[in-house]
């Protein structure tokens, strides 16, 4: 279970989120968004953005932290 309220990104608690997950905690922060198809180079970009989860698909992108 992913723990509520304890995730600092701004993208919670915002009416219209651009994103469809949060690249912190990977929770779905707007639903509206269709979930994409990414491509590994697309995540490579997200990982080297330190993004920890990908907030156009929710993966989860790097691991133990
Ligand atoms: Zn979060
Ligand atoms: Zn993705």
């Amino acid at each position: 279970m992913i723990q509520r309220n304890s995730c600092p990104n701004f993208n919670h608690g915002r009416a219209n989120v651009p994103v469809r997950a949060c690249p912190m905690c990977g929770e779905v922060v707007n639903g509206a968004i269709p979930i994409k198809n990414c491509s590994e180079e697309e995540h490579a970009k997200r990982r080297k953005d330190r993004n920890k989860y990908c907030i156009d698909c929710g993966k989860q992108l790097i691991e133990g932290i």
